[in-house]
Formats: C-alpha cells, sequence, structure tokens
C-alpha cells in the first residue's frame, strides 16, 4: 500500500493548512545590541490560500518565514500552523514538523537542490529519507515533475538546468512529503522577470491543484500580483494588504483594493504617503462617523477643543 503518497487534492481537514500568528515578537540579541525583526506581528493565511509577502530588505520577511518554517523560535506570541503550536514544540516535533507540515523553496537555486542528484532523485531523496519505498517514491517523483512541467528533464543535474528550471524542480523537492504549507523566501529572486512569472506559475498550478497553502516573499511588483491578497510589512509588522478580486490563471480584469491593517489590540498603521501628505505628527485628532473614522493633523488653535472631549466625538454615544 502506497496510500501515504497519493497525489489529491487536500480537502476536509480545515485546520491542517491554517496559519494564525499573533503579536509574534523575534528579537535578535548580538552581544551589542538587540535588533527587533518582528515587534508584534498579526497574520493570518486561511487553508488554501495563496498569498505574497511584501516589504524593503530588514523588514522582516525572511524572519517571519523562518519562524513559520519552524527554522527559528520566536521570542513571544502565539504561532500556529497546520494544527502545531510552534511556541511548545520540543525538538523531536519540530523535525517532524519540517519534514512533514511545511515544505520551503530558498531564493539560493544551489540551496535547494542536491548537485550530484539528478532532478528526479532529488525529488525522490526526502521521500527515501522519511522511508517511502522505492516504487512509490519513483510514482510521487514523477507526478510531481509533470505537475512542474520537467518530466522531460528527471534525468539532468541541476547545473544542466537554468535557473528556472531549478526552482521549479526545487518545488517539486519542497512538495515531495505532501506538505500543506509551502513557503518560498524570494524563489523568483535570482531570475528575470520572464522567468520569474514562469515559476510564480507553477506555484499557482500547485496552489490549486494540490490545495497547499503557500506563502512567497517576493520583490517582484508582477510577480506579487498575481495572487488574491499580498500583505506588506514594515518594521515587523504587516502595514497593508492588498485583496484582489480576478486574479487567477487567467485574469483579464482585476480589481484591487489596499487595506490597512488592524491588529488584536485596535492599531492601525497609516501609510507613509497619508502621513507625509497631511504632514501628520505625533497626535492626531479621530473622530467617529456613522460608517467611517475621520483622521484630521492636530493643529495648535484646536487644542482648546481637547479640553472639551465631547467636541471630538470621544466618548460620545451616536
Ligand atoms: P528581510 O527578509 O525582510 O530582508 P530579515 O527578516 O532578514 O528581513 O531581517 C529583519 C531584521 O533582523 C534586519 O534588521 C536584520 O538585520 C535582522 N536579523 C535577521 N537575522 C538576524 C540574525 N541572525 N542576527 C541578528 N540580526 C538579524
Ligand atoms: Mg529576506
Amino acid at each position: 500500500m502506497t496510500a501515504t503518497l497519493s497525489l489529491t487534492k487536500q480537502a476536509g481537514n480545515d485546520a491542517d493548512g491554517r496559519i494564525h500568528c499573533e503579536g509574534l515578537v523575534r528579537i535578535y540579541k548580538t552581544s551589542e545590541i538587540e535588533v527587533l525583526a518582528l515587534q508584534g506581528l498579526d497574520f493570518h493565511v486561511e487553508p488554501g490560500e495563496l498569498i505574497t509577502v511584501v516589504g524593503a530588505s530588514g523588514s522582516g520577511k525572511s524572519t517571519l518565514l523562518n519562524v513559520l518554517g519552524g527554522l527559528d523560535q520566536p521570542t513571544a506570541g502565539v504561532v500556529r500552523v497546520g494544527g502545531h503550536d510552534l511556541m511548545t514544540m520540543n525538538a523531536v516535533q519540530r523535525n517532524a514538523y519540517r519534514r512533514d507540515t511545511v515544505g520551503f523553496v530558498w531564493q539560493q537555486t544551489a540551496k535547494n537542490l542536491q548537485p550530484y542528484l539528478d532532478a528526479r532523485s532529488n525529488v525522490e531523496f526526502p521521500l527515501a529519507i522519511a522511508g517511502h519505498p522505492r516504487r512509490a517514491r519513483r510514482v510521487r517523483s514523477e507526478q510531481l515533475l509533470e505537475i512542474v512541467g520537467l518530466l522531460d528533464r528527471a534525468k539532468h543535474r541541476p547545473a544542466e538546468l537554468s535557473g528556472g528550471e531549478q526552482q521549479r524542480v526545487a518545488i517539486a523537492v519542497a512538495l515531495a512529503n505532501e506538505p500543506r504549507i509551502l513557503l518560498a523566501d524570494e524563489p523568483t529572486g535570482e531570475l528575470d522577470t520572464a522567468t520569474a512569472i514562469e515559476v510564480f506559475d507553477v506555484l499557482r498550478a500547485v496552489n490549486a491543484e494540490l490545495g497547499v497553502t503557500g506563502v512567497v516573499v517576493t520583490h517582484d511588483p508582477l510577480v506579487s500580483q498575481q495572487v488574491d491578497r499580498t500583505v506588506a510589512i514594515r518594521d515587523g509588522r504587516i502595514s497593508s494588504e492588498i485583496v484582489r478580486e480576478g486574479a487567477g490563471l487567467d485574469a483579464t480584469r482585476v480589481i484591487a483594493r489596499e487595506y490597512a491593517v488592524l491588529d488584536s489590540a485596535g492599531r492601525l498603521q497609516l501609510p507613509e504617503r497619508y502621513v507625509e501628505a497631511l504632514d501628520l505628527t505625533r497626535r492626531v485628532r479621530l473622530e467617529l462617523e456613522s460608517d467611517h473614522i475621520g483622521v484630521w493633523p492636530e493643529f495648535e488653535h484646536e487644542e482648546s477643543r481637547w479640553e472639551r472631549p465631547e467636541a471630538h466625538g470621544f466618548g460620545e454615544d451616536r
């Protein structure tokens, strides 16, 4: 019986592909300084969703992915992935989690593949470690190479494949043990845009065909636009989300809306350009209306209003 290697769309078990982070903090301590890589980050991904993560260099994207991948332990907060609590996991559970629950694709093509093995053996390598019999390994590797469009390159070693092809093999390797979640840290960062889109099409295909939850960090705006939801990280927090309607594989017309993200404590980060446009500084004035909240710069002549709470909407029953 090779039932564990069936290549079917994962349905039903909803908890399996879900990602839930709340107030995630990761502090790196070096001898001299402390770096706050994640500063209370809230992050949710639904089972079967494919999202992209964008943000300036140093904003915490890789730290987030390493935490989700079980490669790094957060300093504080809640992180649950595929039904596992990553804060309380012991070393043995963590190893099993890395092998079975998540698949990882790195930016550096060389980091993803064994150079001396051909494409097929690369895909079969994690299956061998997990103890699957030879025939089952062969069936699974051929199915995966077909999905990533490289069955005809099965006997090529990484050096005999293009950068884009290597990343497609890397996706097949990451999916070998049927993880519910696929994490990719700038998987197209070393590729030109045309090739990057090809690789991203493969990520979308495995998401659609296998139902794998996907979180993909990318620099390339053309790549990040290909999904229904993009989250932007700034200073170790999610600062905004772009939600698109109709960004499927055959997208013709996409409607995109940008949202600010409200965290569990009700905090909101205003986009930098809004802050600059109105020259907002330390305090802003808020006013609750029936269907929206107004935000105004604090003007000096308005200070008298702050002495009369009822004048600016706080504490009023409307
Ligand atoms: P990104 O992937 O968005 O470029 P990272 O998650 O790699 O950002 O880094 C976030 C911040 O944490 C940066 O300021 C970075 O210098 C710091 N950082 C990352 N890894 C380490 C580490 N191992 N030791 C110390 N500081 C680190
Ligand atoms: Mg990074």
